[in-house]
């Protein structure tokens, strides 16, 4: 037997299958989609088994060595799914297999056998029993020693042998020390009351852990209560307290009981949302539905029941949710309505953790998967029904290769299963959007919030107004005033700056005029070291000017401003406010970023200052204003995206004002208040957003007009680098169709990061029937390059970062 390898040498020389001879001790062992270890050259490398056949037009061939799991990792869709990748993303075969996997399977690890907890040794047969009588765990390469591979795997097919895989994780976990008390509360108190006045502090502590019967981690406890370690030592001498290192990311959701909760009556809106969805499950075809609704509109409890009707017919569903959202309480939702039958898959657990996750799906134990983008690749066998919650987000988009988006692997996985995928969102992508439109997706809306809660207030205030009239500070005099109104109030503020990349454009402080490329729409980016603007699709260039040439005033240049500049800023006009400020400096330690939110939700903060890291999620009752202190940056991005990020931005930020019973205000701060992504997010409107950016698409060939696709080129030398994207764009113009537009060579707005230099080619068409091929040419061309002298080439197809 003949077994078809997919070697683990990302090369465009290796990027197919070779033919290797199943030993006859494996024959029955190795099936397609097992990993294998083969000999390759001199050396011994992994690879995965796509197919076993008969024959094979080559002699000579050369053994399987043998398999590394039990198993296969890949089931026959996610094989087929891997060609489907490799097309469509240009990558390697052996890449897109990989990125379908956990990361266990990857990473350094010791690989043992172990019998599952169901099995009693004696329901083994007799040669394995041996392997287990004196040990818990066996190693792989003992069994492999003995010969035992093909009993094994019968074993571990009838669920009575598991392989497990201890990472060896390259950053240690962190433990951290922690207490919590031994008592319960009756007896605290007891010992409270106990407690003579010298111990006062001792006290607090104890009062601390009354009605509160958790851990903390012991410098925090320290902080908050102002206690001294010996105190803390002293209870624990005294058997009241307990203290033990802990890992600081536990998973939150590990053994928890869940409230079991029932479908809620649907509203007569949801209803005639989810109809359609109910009778393309019933009727096993493959629809894409767009579920249209603002937050709180009750898309969530669509989702729910359409998961429901799926467990019913005793099908899988998969679940995505970006990472930032993926909070406890979304869980919550999920685990109370289905139970154990839920795995979550979320950063914060360990290699070990989500591998163990991805078993239980493996191994049919839970049938609804709830996770961020690579959670798409559940290796289910029946699915029933997939979503996508924020459909709009780009990180469904994975930006190095395969470079995929989530929403297409999930329509081509729900058309191999014939079955409905539904994308929900209040400000969808407009390419969704458009689809839906077109009737390619069926657009379903929900256009009310549940109980009819009205949106937040949104004011918008012009910054050039301020400066008119003498205000020079970042905050305008109207949200100054409404911070202070917080403050006696005892309510809580978001404040919101706008900042992300390279946001160096030019702007007028006096009238909000910022300089675009007369071509592309996009804003000029700024140069400091040559004073000049540049263009980052078609390289058009020219001096900053020294006066507006809107309003001819002087104050035009260069606009940026960061966070802690913010924070000392507020330090001066509100000195009594608490603020919390989070962005890439303050969360930069694991664990951070949920410590900060957890301070600020238990009122430990007034103000809460952050980057688009605080944009979303944040629920918490108290916030009643939300700021945004200049809405303009992420609008003059080099990227045709820009306004709607900006809308989707803006629009999501003024939810997480007044989500309960406070009603929410929110003030915009901007020097362009006429722009329409900023009226539009004043009003919420996304319809009318919607109309005005395709406006704008249409005469300059963007998505969704257009399909685009970007080509990098960078090098260490410059003048490589500029040949290279030349002769690339000179071969593209060449190959591809009249219709296609072939823009570059340019420099990448960000033109070098690393010491080397980064090129870029845009291309934009319709129909192109070639251009996958055309595209592979490019890169075999300049692969061979890339190993002798350290070229890189990369092609994104749809791309979503254009730096
Ligand atoms: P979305 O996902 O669109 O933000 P949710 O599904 O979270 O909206 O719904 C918002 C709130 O309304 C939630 O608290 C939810 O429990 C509640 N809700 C949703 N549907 C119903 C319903 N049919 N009846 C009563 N309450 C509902
Ligand atoms: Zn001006
Ligand atoms: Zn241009």
């Amino acid at each position: 037997m003949i077994a078809k390898v997919i070697v683990d040498v990302p090369a465009k020389q290796t990027d197919r299958a070779f033919d290797y001879l199943i030993p006859e001790r494996l024959i029955e062992v190795i099936q397609p989609g097992m990993r294998v270890i083969v000999p390759f050259g001199p050396r011994t490398i992994q690879g995965f088994v796509i197919s076993i056949e008969e024959e094979s037009s080559f002699d000579k061939l050369r053994e399987i060595v043998e398999p590394m799991d039990l198993y296969p990792v890949l089931n026959p869709e996610l094989l087929k799914l891997g060609d489907w990748l490799t097309d469509k993303t240009l990558s390697y075969k052996i890449s897109a297999y990989q990125v379908m996997l956990p990361a266990a399977l990857k990473a350094k690890y010791i690989k043992k056998l172990k019998m599952s907890k169901q099995c009693q040794i004696n329901d083994l047969p007799l040669d394995i029993q041996d392997l287990f009588i004196n040990q818990q765990e066996v190693s792989w390469e003992q069994a492999v020693n003995e010969g035992l591979l093909s009993l094994l795997q019968k074993e571990a097919t009838k669920g009575n042998i598991e392989v497990i895989y201890e990472v060896k994780e390259r950053v240690k976990k962190k433990k951290l020390k922690h207490v919590y008390p031994l008592l319960n509360n009756e007896e605290l108190m007891g010992i409270r009351d106990a407690l003579t006045s010298q111990a006062a502090k001792q006290k607090v502590v104890i009062e601390y852990f009354i009605d509160k019967n958790e851990s903390v981690e012991l410098r925090e406890l320290l902080s908050i209560l102002n206690v001294s370690s010996a105190t803390v030592k002293g209870l624990v001498q005294k058997g009241v307290l307990v203290e033990k290192d802990m890992e600081v990311y536990r998973d939150p959701y590990l053994d928890r009981i869940f409230e079991k909760t029932q479908a809620l009556r649907l509203t007569d809106e949801q209803f005639a949302a989810i109809t359609p969805v109910i009778n393309s499950i019933e009727e096993e075809k493959h629809n894409v539905f767009l579920l249209y609704g603002v937050t709180g509109s009750g898309k969530t409890e669509v989702y729910l029941q359409s998961i429901q009707r799926i467990l019913e017919k005793g099908k899988e569903a998969i679940f995505l949710i970006p990472e930032i959202s993926l909070t406890p309480q979304m869980v919550k939702r999920f685990k109370g309505r289905f139970g154990n039958e839920v795995a979550v898959l979320h950063s914060g657990l360990s290699i070990g953790e989500k591998y163990d996750e991805w078993r239980k799906i493996q191994r049919k134990e839970v049938k609804v998967v709830v996770g961020a983008r690579s959670a798409i690749f559940a290796p289910f066998e029946n699915l029933g029904i997939i979503i996508i919650d924020e459909e709009h987000e780009t990180s469904y988009k994975q930006e190095e290769n395969p470079r995929y988006h989530a929403r297409d692997v999930a329509i081509e996985r729900a058309r191999f299963h014939q079955c409905p995928v539904i994308l929900g969102s209040a400000t969808p992508a407009l390419e969704t959007f458009a689809r839906a439109q077109k009737g390619v997706y069926i657009k379903l809306t929900l256009s009310k919030r549940m109980n009819n809660q009205s949106l937040p207030t949104v004011q918008i205030v012009d910054m050039r107004e301020e400066l008119r009239e003498g205000n020079r500070s970042m905050f305008s005099r109207k949200l100054l005033e409404k911070l202070q109104d917080r403050l006696e109030k005892k309510q809580q503020t978001v404040l919101f700056l706008n900042k992300r990349g390279h946001s160096s454009f030019v702007m007028c402080r006096d009238c909000g005029y910022v300089v675009n490329c007369p071509q592309c729409d996009i804003s000029l980016t700024y140069h400091r070291y040559n004073e000049q603007m540049k263009c980052h699709y078609c390289g058009y260039e020219t001096h900053v000017p020294t006066h507006c040439p809107e309003c001819n005033s002087e104050h035009i240049r260069y606009f940026g401003t960061g966070t802690q500049k913010v924070e000392e800023e507020l330090g001066k006009v509100l000195p009594e406010a608490r603020v919390i400020r989070m962005d890439v400096d303050t969360t930069s330690r694991k664990g951070s970023h949920e410590r900060l939110l957890n301070d600020f939700q238990e009122g430990k903060a007034d103000i809460l200052l952050g980057t688009q890291m605080i944009a979303k999620g944040l629920d918490f009752p108290n916030i009643t204003l939300v700021g945004v202190l200049s809405a303009d940056t992420m609008l003059h991005l080099p990227d045709f995206r820009s306004s709607e990020k900006t809308f989707q931005l803006l629009t999501q930020v003024s939810g997480r004002a007044g989500r309960h019973e406070l009603e929410g205000e929110v003030i915009i701060q901007t020097y362009t208040p006429e722009h329409y992504s900023i009226v539009l997010a004043g009003t919420q409107n996304y319809d009318h957003f919607y109309e005005q950016e395709m406006m704008i698409r249409k005469p300059h060939q963007y998505p969704p007009f257009y399909y685009i696709s970007l080509i990098t080129v960078s090098h260490e030398n410059l003048m490589k680098v500029v040949s290279v994207t030349e002769k690339i764009t000179h071969f593209l113009q060449a190959r591809l169709s009249k219709e296609s537009i072939v823009l570059g060579p340019v420099a990448s707005p960000i033109p070098r990061i690393n010491n080397r230099y980064r090129y870029q080619c845009l291309i934009k068409y319709k129909r192109e029937p070639e251009l996958g091929k055309t595209l592979k040419t490019v890169l075999d061309q300049y692969q061979q390059e890339a190993v002798s002298n350290g070229l890189q080439v990369s092609i994104d197809v749809n791309p979503y970062i254009l730096m």
